[in-house]
C-alpha cells in the first residue's frame, strides 16, 4: 500500500469509467481521484476539464492518469501525460497501432515512468485458474469462440466502427488477451477472413486460423450478429479433458463439469487492474504486453475480405 495516494486524472468519463474505474478506484485507497478531462463526461464532486492539456496544467499535483478513451485518440493523450511526467495506465486496446504504444514504451522508459497497458479479462476468475491446469497438461487443440449482439453492447458507439476502433475485434480482443496468456507457447495469424458492412470502415465479422509455434491449429470466430446470448468461449482439448474458458474469464469447466473459482464480485478484473497499477508505480516499473494487438494487426495485414449488408445500429 501507498503512504501517500497517488492523484489520479480520468481522460475520457464515458461508459467504461462510469461501470468499473469510479467504483474500482473508489474501493483502493492508494489512489484519490484528483480530476478528469472530458468533453462532455463529469464525475460529481472532482475537478472537471475538457482537455488533458487544460488538467495537466491546471493541477501540478497529479501523479498518474488513466487514459479511458476511443483507442484512436489515445496516443496523443499518453505523449501529453508522459511528457508532463504522469504515469499512464491505457484501457484496451492500448493504442490504434502497434508501432504507436512502442513509442509510448520509449517513452515512458526514457522518463523513468510507469506505463500500462492493461487487459482486463485477464484478471477474470477462471483465467489463472485455467492457466495452472493447462500448464500441467498436455494441450492438443484449442478453439475461441466471441461472438455477442453489437446492438446491446455497443450501442451508439460510432468510433468503434470507424478505422482504428476495431470493430468486432474490440472485444474479441478480450478473448485473444486470455487466450495470449494462458498459451504456454506463442500463436500466430495463419490466415484471416474479415467481413465489412458495406457502410462502415470496421468489421463485423472474422474468421482467423491462428497457428501456435508447434504447429496446433487455433481456429477464432468473432461475430457480432450474434442474438441471445453473448459466447465468449476458449476451449482445450487437453490430456486432462475439455477444458473451457467461458463468459469472458469468468467460468471454467472440465469436461462439462464447472470448476469451482475464488469469490468474485462485479468489479474484480478493475479492482485487480488499480492494484497492479499501484504496484507498477511503486516499483518503478511498466508492463506492456502488446501480443493481443498484434494478433489483430496481424489479421488486418493477411485478411482477405468480403462486404457484406449494411449495418444500422
Ligand atoms: P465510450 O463511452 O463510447 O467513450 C468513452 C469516452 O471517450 C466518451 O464518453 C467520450 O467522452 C470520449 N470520447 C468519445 N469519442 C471521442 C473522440 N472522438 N475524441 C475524444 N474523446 C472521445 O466508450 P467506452 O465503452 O467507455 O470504451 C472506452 C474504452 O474502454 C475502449 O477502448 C473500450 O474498448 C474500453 N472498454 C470498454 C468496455 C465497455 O464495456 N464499454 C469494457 C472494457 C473496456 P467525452 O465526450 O466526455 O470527451
Amino acid at each position: 500500500m501507498q503512504s501517500k495516494p497517488i492523484n489520479l486524472g480520468i481522460v475520457g468519463v464515458g461508459k467504461i469509467v462510469q461501470d468499473q474505474h469510479l467504483p474500482s478506484i473508489r474501493s483502493n485507497s492508494d489512489f484519490h481521484l484528483l480530476a478528469t478531462a472530458s468533453r462532455n463526461g463529469v464525475v460529481p464532486g472532482v475537478a472537471a476539464y475538457k482537455t488533458i492539456e487544460a488538467m495537466v496544467a491546471a493541477e501540478p499535483e497529479l501523479h498518474a492518469v488513466a487514459l479511458c478513451m476511443p483507442p484512436q485518440y489515445r496516443f496523443a493523450a499518453a505523449q501529453v501525460a508522459l511528457q508532463h511526467g504522469l504515469h499512464v495506465l491505457l484501457e484496451k486496446p492500448p493504442g490504434a497501432t502497434v508501432s504507436e504504444v512502442n513509442e509510448l514504451v520509449a517513452l515512458a522508459n526514457g522518463k523513468g515512468l510507469s506505463l500500462y497497458a492493461t487487459w482486463h479479462s485477464r484478471h477474470g476468475s477462471a483465467v489463472s485458474v485455467a492457466k495452472q491446469r493447462l500448464a500441467s497438461s498436455v494441450v492438443q487443440s484449442v478453439k475461441l469462440t466471441w461472438k455477442e449482439d453489437v446492438r446491446k453492447w455497443h450501442p451508439g458507439q460510432d468510433w468503434i466502427w470507424q478505422a482504428g476502433g476495431l470493430g468486432v475485434f474490440d472485444p474479441g480482443i478480450n478473448g485473444l488477451s486470455i487466450l495470449t496468456d494462458v498459451l504456454s507457447e506463442s500463436m500466430f495469424v495463419s490466415s484471416a477472413h474479415l467481413e465489412f458492412p458495406e457502410n462502415r470502415a470496421a468489421p463485423i465479422a472474422a474468421s482467423i486460423n491462428f497457428i501456435s509455434a508447434s504447429g496446433k491449429r487455433i481456429p477464432a470466430e468473432f461475430d457480432w450478429r450474434q442474438t441471445g446470448d453473448e459466447v465468449w468461449d476458449i476451449e482445450f482439448i487437453t490430456s486432462d479433458g475439455l477444458i473451457k474458458i467461458s463468459h469472458g474469464g469468468g467460468s471454467l469447466s472440465v469436461d462439462g463439469q464447472l470448476v469451482e473459482l475464488p469469490e468474485s464480485s462485479e468489479y474484480c478484473e478493475y479492482q485487480a487492474i488499480y492494484a497492479r497499477f499501484s504496484e507498477l508505480i511503486q516499483q518503478a516499473q511498466s508492463d506492456v504486453d502488446l501480443r493481443p494487438l498484434q494478433l489483430v494487426a496481424d489479421a488486418f495485414m493477411l485478411a482477405e475480405r468480403s462486404t457484406v449488408a449494411a449495418f444500422t445500429g
